[in-house]
Parts: structure tokens; C-alpha cells; sequence
């Protein structure tokens, strides 16, 4: 037994599944998840020394590149001054206007420390601001574990959700509307019948949580005239998608202004940092200046938001979006060009530092079309690669993510490993 497999057998007996976070159990890819000893740019080292070309980045929030010297810095400057105080501070204010500058609808912002925490306390502030209680999702879409957004769609268009989560009771989820991501159609329809007792809709504006899948400009754009026609506060979670696919995240390509926005993982710089924020109108009502309740403990934590503000400065840098986006294009054309040589159905598509790897002959534009790729292929895709150092999420339904800290050689390296993955797949 290696190292790894000797502390999942461990992790098993004192961790449920043996992990905090289920994906990291390689449930759905098999074998024996690594256990990451230490990060450095574009790589990890699990504990048997093995060092991968990293194309996690922590799920998202390690843009400038793991443990990138600055940040580091920053972080043990803060953590000499005190982790955590429980009172305002400078640094928070700095960050909140910071992130304001940055995200075009944001006028006010609070901090929290975990993207659930934005996306359940954006909702709760929604249903407050409109004093109405259902709230429309769509299917395919994470906004984390809050109980009201664990919900499976309804068996009809305006039949309400079942949770989809043990443990959550169908009451907590009887006001969730689950729709098809892309669907204009099905918008339309379900405006006209209830519009007007919809607190909010929210939605991740470019999907990465069933592999990477974009909206259409009608559908972004049919969404903000609905929501703004019926009084509805539409929440874009950016969580994923916010300083990723560009600086301003994906509201400033789509140039749609949504009311609320969710951020987390880049504005952490890997630590644990989050932020809603949006109309002042509307953050107005939250406490202590209105009546809808929030707080946290460690909110706007010190070290954390030192991180942050280090890593968005990092990111404002010029060039720095031109670099990502580029490599990013980069590793998906080299991908693409070598299936197709090989003669596997696959396709790749990127926006900024963001990008999704299909085993498909065409790029999905829904859950569903997502659920009918080749997940065999992708497992056979997963280990291949994993097996030559060159880690991916270990899930046909995550994003990947490049960073700043990746080269045209990792890249020229990625591609050249899956020429040989795809080549022995065609073979079997
Ligand atoms: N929203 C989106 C779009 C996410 O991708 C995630 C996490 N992957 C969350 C919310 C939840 O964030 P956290 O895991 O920090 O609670």
C-alpha cells in the first residue's frame, strides 16, 4: 500500500467517506483519491512525492497559481497581526470597494467565508426585499448546500422541486422552482403564470457545475427583462465564474446588470472568503439597517481578506487576463485537434481561465444534453492522465481551470500525455 491509500483506509474510519467534501472521494472515477501534501503554481504533490500538472486550482479560487510568493507574504504579514478579531477593519473596507470597482452591479458588498453562505444569506435578502417567497433555479446549476437550493426539478414546468438531499423536508423546498438552463421557452411560460410572486431567480450565468456550459444571449437577456418586468431580483452566483472567465466576471461580458451577485473562491485567493453584493436599495435591508438577518463570526476574517486583496491586485496586473485566456484557448485547441486525430468524440470550450472537456460530439447547452456524454470515456480520460501527473477534477461534471502560474510547456506537456490517453481509448 502507498501513502495514499494508506490514509484513505485511515481517512475511512475517522472521516465519513473519508473526505470534507464529497467529490474528493473520486466517487464517480474510482480509486484511490491523493492526498495533497503541498502546491506550488501550476502543481500539487500528493504524499507519495508524485507532483501533477494541477488543472483543479482548488475548484477554482488558485488564479495567480498555488502558493504564489505575494499571497504568502500578505497572509503570514496578516496572521502576525491577529487571526481573527470580530470587529470591523480597514483591510475589509479596502476589499469591499475593491470588489465594488471591479463588479459592475455591485454598489454594496458584504463578506461571508464560504460560497453557501453567500448564495443562502443573496436568497434570504431577496425574499426579504420583495416579501415574496419562491424562488426559481436551474437544472444542472450549485449554489451550494443551503437547504432550500438542494432541490431535483418537478415532474411539469411549474411543479415545485423535491429535495434532492436526505434531511431536507419537502417544506424547506416547496417554493424552489427548478427550470432548464437554456430554455426561453420554458422561462416565458413560467413568468407568465407565476412571475409575480417570484422573490428571485438565481443562476450560475456560465455554468460550471455540469461541466462548463454558457447560456445564450437570449436566454441571459429574456431573464433580466422577466425578472425586471415582474419585480423579481435576479442573482447571478458568481461564486465560480467571478475574476475567472474575466475580471469582471460574467456579468461584464454578458453586459447584463443583475440586482445580486455571489462571489467566492478567486476573492479568497484560497482561503476561505466569500461576498454578496449588489443594489444598494436592496442590501439595505439586511442587519442591522433592515430586517433581514445575517452574521458570522469570522466574516471578513483578517488573513482571509488579506489574501484576497493581494490576489486581486495580482489579477489586475495588465496582461494578466490576455495570458490566461490565451493559454486557456491554447489547451483546448491542442485537445481538440489531438481526439480528433485519434478519432474520439470530443469537444473542449473555454471562457478566460475557465474551461470544460466533453467527451461529446458537440458542446452541451443543458443538463441533460451534459448527462448524455460519455462518462465511461471521461473516467478512462481522468486516470490516464492522473496515472502521467496531469490531474483534472475527478468528475465529468466539474469545470477545469487554468492559471497564471501554467506555461505554454505544462500546456505543450497536457496535450502531448492526452495525444497517447486518446490515442490508447480509440484502441481499448
Ligand atoms: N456557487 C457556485 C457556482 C459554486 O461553484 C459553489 C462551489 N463549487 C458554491 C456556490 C458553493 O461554494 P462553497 O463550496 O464555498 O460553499
Amino acid at each position: 500500500m502507498n501513502r495514499n491509500q494508506q490514509l484513505f483506509e485511515q481517512a475511512k474510519k475517522i472521516i465519513p467517506g473519508g473526505v470534507n467534501s464529497p467529490v474528493r472521494a473520486f466517487g464517480s472515477v474510482g480509486g484511490v483519491p491523493r492526498f495533497i501534501k503541498k502546491a506550488a503554481g501550476a502543481y500539487v504533490w500528493d504524499e507519495d512525492d508524485v507532483q501533477y500538472i494541477d488543472y483543479v486550482g482548488s475548484w477554482g479560487p488558485a488564479i495567480v497559481g498555488h502558493a504564489h510568493p505575494e499571497v504568502i507574504e500578505a497572509v503570514r504579514e496578516a496572521a502576525l497581526g491577529g487571526l481573527s478579531f470580530g470587529a470591523p477593519t480597514a483591510a475589509e473596507v479596502q476589499i469591499a470597494e475593491e470588489i465594488a470597482k471591479l463588479v459592475p452591479s455591485v454598489e454594496q458588498v458584504r463578506l461571508v467565508s464560504s460560497g453557501t453562505e453567500a448564495t443562502m444569506s443573496a436568497i434570504r435578502l431577496a425574499r426579504g426585499f420583495t416579501g415574496r417567497d419562491n424562488i426559481i433555479k436551474f437544472e444542472g446549476c450549485y449554489h451550494g448546500h443551503s437547504d432550500s437550493l438542494l432541490v431535483k426539478a418537478g415532474s411539469g414546468l411549474l411543479t415545485f422541486g423535491n429535495p434532492s438531499s436526505a434531511g431536507v423536508p419537502a417544506d424547506f423546498t416547496k417554493h424552489t422552482l427548478v427550470l432548464p438552463y437554456n430554455d426561453v421557452a420554458a422561462l416565458q411560460q413560467t413568468f407568465a403564470e407565476i412571475g409575480d410572486s417570484v422573490a428571485c431567480v438565481i443562476l450560475e450565468p456560465i455554468a460550471g457545475n455540469m461541466n462548463m456550459i454558457q447560456p445564450s444571449a437570449e436566454f441571459i437577456q429574456t431573464l433580466r427583462r422577466l425578472t425586471e418586468q415582474h419585480g423579481a431580483v435576479l442573482i447571478y452566483d458568481e461564486v465560480m465564474t467571478g475574476f475567472r472567465v474575466a475580471l469582471g466576471g460574467a456579468q461584464s461580458l454578458h453586459g447584463i446588470t443583475p440586482d445580486l451577485t455571489t462571489m467566492g473562491k478567486v476573492i479568497g485567493g484560497g482561503m476561505p472568503l466569500a461576498a454578496f453584493g449588489g443594489r444598494a436599495d436592496i442590501m439595505a435591508c439586511i442587519s442591522p439597517l433592515g430586517g433581514v438577518y445575517q452574521a458570522g463570526t469570522l466574516s471578513g476574517n483578517p488573513v482571509a481578506v488579506a489574501a484576497g486583496l493581494k490576489t486581486l491586485e495580482i489579477i489586475q496586473r495588465p496582461g494578466f487576463y490576455e495570458q490566461l485566456a490565451k493559454h486557456t484557448q491554447m489547451l483546448c485547441h491542442g485537445l481538440n485537434a489531438v481526439a480528433q486525430e485519434a478519432g474520439l468524440p470530443f469537444c473542449s470550450q473555454s471562457v478566460g481561465g475557465m474551461f470544460g472537456l466533453y467527451f461529446a460530439d458537440a458542446v452541451p447547452q443543458s443538463y441533460a444534453e451534459m448527462a448524455a456524454s460519455n462518462t465511461e470515456h471521461f473516467k478512462q480520460f481522468f486516470h490516464g492522465m492522473l496515472d502521467h501527473q496531469i490531474a483534472f477534477g475527478p468528475s465529468a461534471f466539474e469545470a477545469c481551470f487554468m492559471s497564471a502560474a501554467h506555461t505554454p510547456e505544462h500546456i505543450a506537456d497536457t496535450i502531448g500525455v492526452a495525444a497517447e490517453v486518446f490515442t490508447q481509448m480509440v484502441r481499448g
